[in-house]
C-alpha cells in the first residue's frame, strides 16, 4: 500500500470507515501524498489529457466565447476573469491569445486562478506571468466585480459521496478495511430527505452520487454573478442527473481500480449538472441548457477556425489539427459525453454557443 493508503488504514481502525468524499478529497488533496499536491498530472507523459491540452481551438473559442458575453453586457470595466482548476494554464493562455484581437478586454480583465496544486500554480505562473494573475486557494476571496469564469474538468474532481437505494432508504458506499485492505462496504440503510427526489427515478440496488462542494461553488459563482453581472462557462463529463457509480481512477491514461495506490491516480466523478442548475437557480442566476461539447464548439466556429490553421500548415499539422477537431467534437470521443452549461444573471443574453 501507498504510504497515504496506510494512513487511511490506520485512520478507518481509529475512526471507522471513510465517505467516498473524504477518501476521495485526501487521495486528491492530502498535503503531503495528494495526487493533485505533489505533481503536474497532465499531458502525454501524465496521466490524462484534457481539452485544451488537445489543441488551441479549445481555448481561444471559450476565451472568445466570454468576450462575446462582455460585449453583450456592455464591456463592464475592471472585471474579474477567473479560472477554476487552470492545469497548465494552457486555456487561459490560448483564450487571452484569441481575445487580444476584442478592444479593451484584456485590459478590462484582472485575472484570478484558483488552484490547488503548488505544482500546477507553478505551470501556469511560467506561461501567464505576462497577464499578472493572482491565485486562490478558493472561489470565497475572489474579488467583487463582474465575473466572467471558466471552469474545464474542475468539477470532476470535487469529492462526491455514493448512496445505494435499499427500499425507501440510502446506505452509504464507503471505504473499510478487510484483512487490512482497503474495501468498499455499506452503511446501514436510512431515510436521506436530501435524496427524496431520487425515490422517484432510481430503483432498488441503484447507486446515486451527491456533491456538495460542486453544489457550493455553483451557488457562490451564481450570488456573485446575480449580484455584479457576468458569465459562467462550465465544461465537463457528466450529465443531467447522476446515475450508477461513476467513480473512476486513471493512472498513465489507463483505468485503475479507485482504491489501489491512493494519492498516485487521478479520481474523478461524472459532474451532475443538474444539481449545478438548482444551485443556480436558487442563487437567483439562470442557466443555460446543458449542451453537448461537439455541438457546443461547433456553434462557436471550430470548424472555420480549424481551416483557418491547416491553410498554410504543413502535412503533418493538418493531420493533427484533423485528428484535435475529431477528439473534441465527435461523439464517440469527447463530443457528447462532455457538455457546457453556463451560468449568467436573469435575462442577459445568452452566451455564444447555447440554444434558447
Ligand atoms: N482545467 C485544466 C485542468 C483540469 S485538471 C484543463 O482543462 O487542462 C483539474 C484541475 O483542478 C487541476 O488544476 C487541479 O489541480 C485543480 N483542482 C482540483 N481540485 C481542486 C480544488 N479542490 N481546488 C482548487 N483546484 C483544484
Amino acid at each position: 500500500m501507498t504510504p497515504l493508503g496506510q494512513r487511511l488504514a490506520a485512520r478507518i481502525t481509529e475512526n471507522g470507515p471513510l465517505t467516498i468524499a473524504d477518501f476521495m478529497a485526501a487521495c486528491l488533496l492530502d498535503p503531503l501524498d495528494g495526487y493533485y499536491t505533489t505533481r503536474d498530472p497532465l499531458g502525454t507523459a501524465g496521466d490524462f489529457t484534457t481539452a485544451p491540452e488537445i489543441n488551441q481551438m479549445f481555448g481561444e473559442l471559450l476565451g472568445l466565447a466570454l468576450a462575446q458575453s462582455w460585449l453583450d453586457q456592455g464591456t463592464p470595466g475592471n472585471f474579474v476573469l477567473a479560472e477554476l482548476g487552470p492545469g497548465r494554464g494552457t486555456l487561459m493562455a490560448d483564450a487571452l491569445r484569441a481575445t487580444s484581437r476584442v478592444p479593451g478586454f484584456n485590459a478590462a480583465a484582472n485575472l484570478h486562478l484558483v488552484e490547488i496544486s503548488a505544482a500546477l500554480r507553478a505551470r501556469q505562473a511560467e506561461i501567464l506571468s505576462p497577464h499578472n494573475p493572482q491565485w486562490h486557494d478558493s472561489i470565497d476571496t475572489l474579488p467583487d466585480g463582474p465575473l466572467f469564469l471558466i471552469a474545464n474538468e474542475f468539477f470532476d474532481a470535487l469529492p462526491i459521496r455514493q448512496f445505494q437505494r435499499d427500499g425507501a432508504g440510502w446506505a452509504e458506499r464507503v471505504v473499510g478495511l478487510s484483512d487490512g485492505e482497503l474495501m468498499i462496504g455499506l452503511t446501514p440503510a436510512t431515510p436521506f430527505a436530501a435524496l427524496d427526489h431520487r425515490l422517484e427515478d432510481t430503483n432498488d440496488g441503484d447507486i446515486v452520487e451527491t456533491c456538495a462542494p460542486a453544489q457550493t461553488i455553483a451557488a457562490e459563482i451564481a450570488a456573485r454573478i446575480t449580484g455584479q453581472g457576468g458569465t459562467a462557462l462550465i465544461i465537463d463529463y457528466g450529465d443531467w442527473r447522476s446515475l450508477g457509480d461513476t467513480l473512476q481512477a486513471v493512472q498513465g491514461h489507463a483505468p485503475k481500480d479507485p482504491l489501489a495506490d491512493p494519492g498516485k491516480a487521478d479520481l474523478t466523478a461524472h459532474v451532475d449538472f443538474e444539481a449545478l442548475a438548482i444551485a443556480a437557480n436558487d442563487a437567483g442566476a439562470a442557466h443555460s441548457r446543458l449542451t453537448p461539447q461537439g455541438v457546443f464548439l461547433e456553434r462557436l466556429g471550430i470548424s472555420a477556425r480549424a481551416e483557418a490553421l491547416s491553410n498554410g500548415a504543413g502535412k503533418d499539422q493538418r493531420a493533427a489539427i484533423t485528428a484535435a477537431f475529431h477528439r473534441l467534437t465527435h461523439p464517440s470521443e469527447m463530443g457528447t459525453l462532455f457538455k457546457a452549461l453556463a451560468i449568467t444573471q436573469q435575462g442577459a443574453p445568452l452566451p455564444a454557443g447555447f440554444a434558447p
